[in-house]
C-alpha cells in the first residue's frame, strides 16, 4: 500500500489490445481525475498489478493471449488485488458474456461501442462503491475484533426478549447456561426477578432509543455473582445486551469501604463512619423533630491492662468489648424497633478505648438511662483473656440532640466532657452533659435541692451485689445498694447523696422504700423459681432512731410475704460508737422475729468487738479498707486475721467486703472468713443481670485471675 498512500490521484489500469481505444480511454479517465497506465495484453496487465498497483481496472474482454475473463479471474485470486474494482469492456452485449464477466469476478461491465461521456462517471461510481465496501469491511473487522477482545457476554435480543445471537464472555462465569440460550426468552432462562428487570430495561431502551443500565445478582455454583447489564437499541426492534461480571469489582469496593469505614481491630464502624451516620441521624431528627442521644464510652483502667497483660491482651479486650456491645446492646429490649432498617442503634469505636453509641428516634430519656446502665453492666462482666479473667468498668458521657448540641461536633464534644465528669466522679458511672445558659458545661449542680425530688420522680434504683461462700463460690445472698439515676447528671453514688438524705431526714422515707423494694424483688425472684437465700439492706442511724422502725419492717415483711430470715439489715459500725446509739430500740424484736442483723464496715472506725457484743447481731462485715491491703500489707493482714478469729470465737459469721483479687480471696479463705463479697465475684448489678448469676447458683473462682482492671479504689458507684 506504500505507493498508493503517496498518490493523490486514483490510478486506473487500462487494458486493451486496440491502441486507439486505449488512448481514448486514457484521455477520458484523465479528465475524470485518474492517473492512467496502460497494458496492451493480459500478461502485461498482470505484471503491472505489482509494479503500479491500480485502484481500478478497465479491462477489454476480447484480447489475443489471455482474454479479459481470465485476467479478471487472476486478479480475483491475488490476495493483494482481489478487491480492486474491475470494469469489463465487452464487445458482445449478449447476456452470456455479461454473466461470464460477473462470474469471473468483474464489478461492472460496459459495452462497446463505448459511450464515452458516461465512461468517466461509471468509473468514478464503481471506484467509490468499491471504496465504500472496503471501508465497511474494515469497520466490520474492527468491530468484530473489539467484540472478541471484550470480556463481556453479549446478546442480541428482540423486543420480546428472545435471544437471536450471543457471544460468551471469556474469563467470566456464564450468565445463563449457553445450551439453553439461542431462541429462548431471557425471562425463561433467568430467575424471574432478573428476567423481569432485563426485559423491562430492554423495552425501555427500544422505546427511548437510549442506553439502559441495570445491576443484578445471580447465584452461581461458586456463590453469588454480581452483573452489570447495559442495553443499547440496535435498529427499532432489537437490542444488544452487554453483560459484565462485576463480582470482583464489588468485592474490592466492599474491601475499600470496610477499610474506610470500619475499625480494623474490632470490625465495628470507625470514627469516620460514626460521624457520617450521626450527621445523617441529626438531619433526619431535625426534620422529624425527634431526639437523638450520643453516648461516649471510655473504659476505666484500660492502660493498666495494656501495661500488665500486654498489648495483645489489650487488643483482645477491645475486640471483646466491641463484640459484646454490638451483639447484646442491639438486641436489648430497651431499644425501640427502628423506624427504618438502617436506623437502629449504632455502635462504633472512636479510637483507643473509646466507643460511641448513637440512639436515634428517642422517645424518652428513660431509654438513655437504661441503655447506659445496660452498657455498664455488659462491660463490667468478666472477660476471659487467655488464662486471665479480666474485669473492667466504664465511664459514659451522654449528650442529647437538640438540647445539648445542634451538630455532631458539639454533641461529641459535650458527650466527651460529660464522660470526663463521670471519671471525676469516681469512674464506673455515667453523666449527662449539663448546659449553662452561655452554653458551657455547668459546674456542680445543686445536689441537695435536686435530691428532694428524687423519690417522687422515681429516680431511685437498687442494684444487687452477691455474697458467696469462700469455700466454693455458692451464692448465699445479695446486698441491695441504692443508686440515684439523675436524668441529666446520670448515676450518682450513695456516698454523694446519702449525707444529704441523712441531714434532711429524707433517709427515713427512702430507707423504707429500699426495704420494701428489696423485699418485693426477693419475692419476685422466689416466685420465678430463682433461688436466693437472702437480701441484705443497709439501714442508717436515722431510720433506726424512728420509734416505729421495727413495726415498719415487720409490716413490709408481712406485706411482701417473705420469710423474716430472708431479710438482713446492715448497720454501719459508725452507729455503734455514736453517743445516741442507745436511742435505738426494737432491734431485739426484729431479731427474735428472725430478721438477721449485721455490722457493716467493721474495721473502718474505732469500734471494737466489745461494742459489737452489745448488739443483737450475728454477722460481721469486714470493711473493704482492711481487705484492700491484703495479703501483702502486714498490719492489715494481722488485723483481719485477728478480727476473723475473734468474731468466730464469739459465734459471729464473717463476711469480707471489697474483695477484688484472687490473692485477697485466698488469704481470707485461709484465715477462715466464711463469706466474700466484691468485684472479684460481681459488681453490683441491676436485678435482671444479677438474676442470671442467681440462676447459676454459684460464681466459680478461676485458679488464676488477672488483677489488672479489678483494682480500682476510691468512690465506686457500680
Ligand atoms: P456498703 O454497705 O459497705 O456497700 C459496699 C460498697 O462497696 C458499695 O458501694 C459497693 O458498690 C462497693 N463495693 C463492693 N465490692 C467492691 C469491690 O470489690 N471494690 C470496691 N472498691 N468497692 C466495692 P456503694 O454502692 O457505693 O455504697 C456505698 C455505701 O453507701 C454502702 O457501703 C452503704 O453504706 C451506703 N448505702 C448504699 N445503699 C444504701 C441504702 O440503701 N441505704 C443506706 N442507708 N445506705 C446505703
Ligand atoms: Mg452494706
Ligand atoms: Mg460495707
Amino acid at each position: 500500500m506504500g505507493a498508493t498512500e503517496q498518490r493523490h490521484l486514483s490510478r486506473a489500469l487500462v487494458v486493451d489490445d486496440d491502441q486507439v481505444l486505449r488512448l481514448l480511454e486514457q484521455e477520458t479517465l484523465s479528465q475524470f481525475g485518474f492517473e492512467v497506465c496502460q497494458a496492451a495484453d493480459g500478461e502485461t496487465a498482470l505484471a503491472l498489478l505489482v509494479e503500479l498497483p491500480p485502484d481500478l481496472v478497465l479491462l477489454d474482454v476480447d484480447m489475443p493471449g489471455i482474454d479479459g475473463f481470465e485476467v479478471c479471474r487472476c486478479i480475483r485470486q491475488r490476495w493483494d488485488a482481489n478487491d480492486v474494482p474491475v470494469i469489463m469492456v465487452t464487445g458482445m452485449d449478449d447476456l452470456n458474456s455479461i454473466n461470464q464477466a460477473y462470474e469471473s469476478g468483474a464489478s461492472d461491465f460496459i459495452a462497446k461501442p463505448i459511450h464515452w461521456p458516461i465512461l468517466g462517471y461509471r468509473a468514478r461510481y464503481v471506484l467509490r462503491s468499491a471504496q465504500a465496501a472496503q471501508q465497511l469491511r474494515e469497520l466490520e473487522e474492527r468491530q468484530s475484533a473489539i467484540v472478541r477482545a471484550m470480556p463481556d457476554i453479549i446478546f442480541l435480543a428482540n423486543r420480546a426478549g428472545v435471544v437471536l445471537d450471543y457471544k460468551e464472555g471469556y474469563g467470566t462465569t456464564a450468565f445463563v447456561p449457553p445450551v439453553r440460550l439461542l431462541g429462548s426468552r431471557l425471562s425463561e432462562v433467568l430467575p424471574a426477578d432478573v428476567g423481569r428487570l432485563i426485559v423491562h430495561a430492554l423495552r425501555r431502551s427500544l422505546a427511548t432509543g437510549d442506553l439502559q443500565e441495570a445491576v443484578c445478582r445471580l447465584m452461581q455454583n461458586d456463590g453469588v455473582h454480581h452483573y452489570e447489564v447495559r442495553i443499547a437499541p440496535s435498529g427499532t426492534d432489537k437490542a444488544v445486551i452487554v453483560v459484565r461480571d462485576i463480582t470482583s469489582q464489588r468485592i474490592n469496593e466492599e474491601r475499600i469501604r470496610r477499610l474506610a469505614y470500619f475499625d480494623t481491630l474490632t470490625g465495628i464502624p470507625n470514627r469516620q463512619s460514626f460521624l457520617e451516620r450521626l450527621d445523617r441521624e441529626l438531619l433526619r431528627a431535625r426534620g422529624e423533630k425527634r431526639q437523638v442521644a450520643l453516648l461516649f464510652v471510655d473504659l476505666d483502667g484500660f492502660k493498666q491492662i495494656n501495661d500488665t497483660l500486654g498489648h495483645a491482651a489489650g487488643d483482645y479486650l477491645l475486640q471483646a468489648v466491641a463484640e459484646r456491645l454490638k451483639e447484646k446492646l442491639r438486641g436489648s429490649d430497651f431499644v425501640a424497633r427502628p423506624l427504618r432498617e438502617e436506623s437502629g442503634l449504632h455502635v462504633a469505636r472512636l479510637g483507643g478505648d473509646e466507643f460511641a453509641v448513637v440512639l436515634p428516634d428517642l422517645d424518652s430519656t428513660q431509654v438513655v438511662t437504661r441503655i447506659a446502665e445496660r452498657m455498664q453492666s455488659l462491660i463490667s462482666q468478666p472477660f476471659q483473656i487467655g488464662q486471665h479473667e479480666v474485669t473492667v468498668s466504664s465511664s459514659i458521657g451522654v449528650a442529647l440532640f437538640p438540647d445539648d448540641g445542634d451538630d455532631s461536633a458539639s454533641l461529641l464534644k459535650h458527650a466527651d466532657s460529660a464522660m470526663y465528669q463521670a471519671k471525676a466522679r469516681g469512674r464506673n458511672n455515667w453523666q449527662r452533659h449539663v448546659r449553662t445558659p452561655d452554653g458551657e458545661t455547668a459546674p456542680e449542680f445543686d445536689l441537695a435541692s435536686e435530691f428532694g425530688h428524687a423519690l417522687q420522680r422515681d429516680e431511685l434504683r437498687l442494684v444487687y451485689q452477691p455474697q458467696v461462700l469462700a469455700d466454693d463460690g455458692t451464692i448465699t445472698g445479695v446486698e441491695a445498694l441504692l443508686r440515684w439515676q439523675h436524668p441529666q447528671h446520670g448515676l450518682i453514688s450513695p456516698n454523694d447523696f446519702l449525707p444529704v438524705a441523712e441531714q434532711s431526714g429524707l433517709i427515713v422515707a427512702i430507707g423504707e422504700w429500699v426495704i420494701r423494694h428489696a423485699c418485693r424483688q426477693l419475692k419476685t425472684w422466689l416466685r420465678d423459681g430463682v433461688m436466693v437465700p437472702r437480701v441484705a439492706v443497709n439501714v442508717s442511724a436515722r431510720q433506726l432512731w424512728m420509734r416505729d422502725f421495727a413495726a415498719c419492717v415487720t409490716a413490709i415483711i408481712a406485706e411482701t410475704g417473705i420469710e423474716p430470715n430472708q431479710l438482713e439489715l446492715e448497720i454501719s459500725e459508725r452507729l455503734l460508737t455514736n453517743p445516741d446509739a442507745g436511742r435505738v430500740d426494737g432491734l431485739e424484736r426484729l431479731q427474735q422475729l428472725g430478721v438477721r442483723l449485721s455490722v457493716d464496715d467493721f474495721g473502718s472506725g474505732y469500734s471494737s468487738l466489745s461494742h459489737v457484743k452489745r448488739w443483737p447481731t450475728g454477722v460481721l462485715k469486714i470493711d473493704q479498707s482492711l481487705v484492700h491491703g491484703l495479703p501483702h500489707h502486714r498490719r492489715d493482714a494481722g488485723i483481719a486475721t485477728a478480727i476473723i478469729a475473734l468474731a468466730r470465737s464469739l459465734g459471729l459469721e464473717v463476711v469480707a467486703e471489697g474483695v477484688e483479687t484472687v490473692a485477697q480471696a485466698d488469704f481470707l479463705h485461709r484465715a477462715n472468713c466464711g463469706k466474700l463479697q466484691g468485684y472479684l465475684f460481681s459488681r453490683p448489678l441491676p436485678a435482671e443481670d444479677v438474676e442470671r448469676l442467681l440462676r447459676q447458683g454459684r460464681i466459680a473462682l478461676p485458679a488464676r485471675r488477672s488483677e489488672a482492671g479489678c483494682r480500682q479504689r476510691g468512690k465506686t458507684v457500680g
